[in-house]
């Protein structure tokens, strides 16, 4: 494999210019630390946007960064932490359960559409990216939408992009908004519950008028592994309040008072708090050096236990859910059994199942992506031949 760095948008686009004429693919990668998702690619040259990097323009007032693709994701974070802001959709770390080492990357985070426990109130990536500019496939460079949060010019194109695993074109530059950064938090901590209890009880927390910012629910066989064992006794169902110190104060004794129907209540300070949303949004409990393989399920929060459930019926799987249960991190004990996942997501009212981790062999066997229904495939398909006609990005990853 051959990395081509460019060190600028003209470079980039040249060097597509060139794959395109030749009718050579190109992978693309940023930081390397996600770019074992989806299915093999079949490409020897890779574009790289390592070197397409830093921060453009940044005014805390605004609320809006610019950045270029290759810009590490650890100096996005640490420039919004000095101004005490943040990415409010609080994208995961993959390198601990990919087993990976590098740097993750600002573009990757958007092409890849990573969210964690946050998104069930502050929304996806996708909602935070305001304006990219990108390669096409056609070696053009195209710019949408913009850094004024009103313009919503290109904004389709904006939130197409997001989430294209580098299959549409290649990523440069990302204009995305960057709220104030909650003073802190505290956690609740229901102990005990079963996995449609829970459910439950998350249902009833994220309808009281106290912003649960995160609602997760660890069953038993991985409670042992949050916070180095410290959590009490028995499953955990974990509701997260953040803000000013008082409020926080407020909204979690009316959260307690309400939940205490449901289980007993304990309640975790900043620090614990802190690290165990962490924990959570790394899937810690997967983090295992094995390439056992590790399904992501989306699908309406009060079913996820009960694909769950289902699927123990016929494979070993192992379990925990984020985003009031409506996000299921599965690990299964031998092979993907994706037919069987996928059956079940479809028999419970519909979802996605995506192929996070897998052997090799595991993934040419396994569609990576949840097959899309044929009128959604047929859209994508033109998209994909408007983007890059030669289909020189990624070819296979998506199917
Ligand atoms: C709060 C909440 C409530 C929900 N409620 C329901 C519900 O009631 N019922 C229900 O069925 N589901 C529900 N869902 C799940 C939802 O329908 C989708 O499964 C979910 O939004 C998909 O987003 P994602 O975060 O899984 O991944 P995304 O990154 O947004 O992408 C989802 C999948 O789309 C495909 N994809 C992404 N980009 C492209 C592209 N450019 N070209 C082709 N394919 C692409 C990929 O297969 C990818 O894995 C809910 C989700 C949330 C967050």
């Amino acid at each position: 494999m051959i990395d081509l760095m460019p060190t600028s948008e003209e470079q980039a686009a040249a060097i597509v210019r060139a794959h395109q004429e030749m009718n050579r693919p190109l992978a693309i990668c940023g930081g390397d630390t996600r770019s074992g998702f989806g299915n093999a690619v079949a490409a020897e040259d890779r574009l790289r946007s390592t070197r397409l990097s830093g921060i453009v323009a940044y005014n805390p007032g605004e609320m809006v960064m610019t950045a270029r693709s290759g810009t590490p994701l650890a100096e996005v974070e640490s420039a919004l932490s000095e101004s005490s802001q943040m990415l409010a959709f609080e994208p995961m770390d993959h390198r601990p359960i990919m087993a990976r080492s590098g740097e993750p990357t600002i573009g990757g985070v958007f092409a890849a559409n990573v969210s964690g426990p946050r998104r069930i109130i502050a929304g996806a990536a996708r909602d935070s990216l305001l304006g990219v500019r990108f390669v096409n496939g056609k070696g053009e460079i195209i710019k949408a939408g913009g850094r004024v949060m009103k313009n919503v010019t290109g904004l389709d194109l904006v939130k197409l992009i997001a989430g294209s695993y580098g299959t549409l074109g290649f990523l440069t530059e990302v204009t995305f908004r960057v709220p104030p950064r909650p003073k802190t938090e505290r956690t609740l901590l229901l102990s005990g519950l079963n996995d449609a209890e829970a459910a439950n009880a998350m249902a009833a927390a994220m309808a009281l008028p106290v912003e649960v910012s995160g609602a997760a629910h660890l069953p038993l066989t991985v409670t042992w592994k949050f916070l180095a064992g410290k959590l009490p006794e028995g499953e955990a169902t974990v509701l997260r309040i953040e803000g000013l110190a008082g409020s926080v104060d407020v909204r979690i004794e009316k959260l307690a008072a309400a939940m205490s129907v449901f289980a007993a209540v304990t309640r975790l300070d900043e620090p614990e708090s802190r690290r165990l949303w962490r924990e959570i949004r790394e899937v810690l409990p997967y983090a295992d050096g094995t390439a056992r393989p590790v399904w992501r399920v989306s699908v309406a929060p009060g079913t996820g236990h009960q694909l769950v459930a289902a699927l123990r019926l016929e494979a070993g799987v192992d379990a925990f859910y984020d985003w009031q249960g409506g996000l299921v991190w599965m690990r299964m004990e031998a092979g993907p059994e994706g037919e069987l996942v996928r059956r079940y997501i479809k028999a419970l009212g519909g979802g996605h199942a995506t192929l996070i981790r897998a052997t090799g062999q595991a993934r040419a066997a396994t569609a990576a992506f949840h097959p899309e229904p044929e009128a959604v495939a047929m859209l994508s398909q033109r998209v994909k031949e408007k983007f890059d006609p030669a289909g020189i990005f990624n070819p296979g990853k998506m199917g």
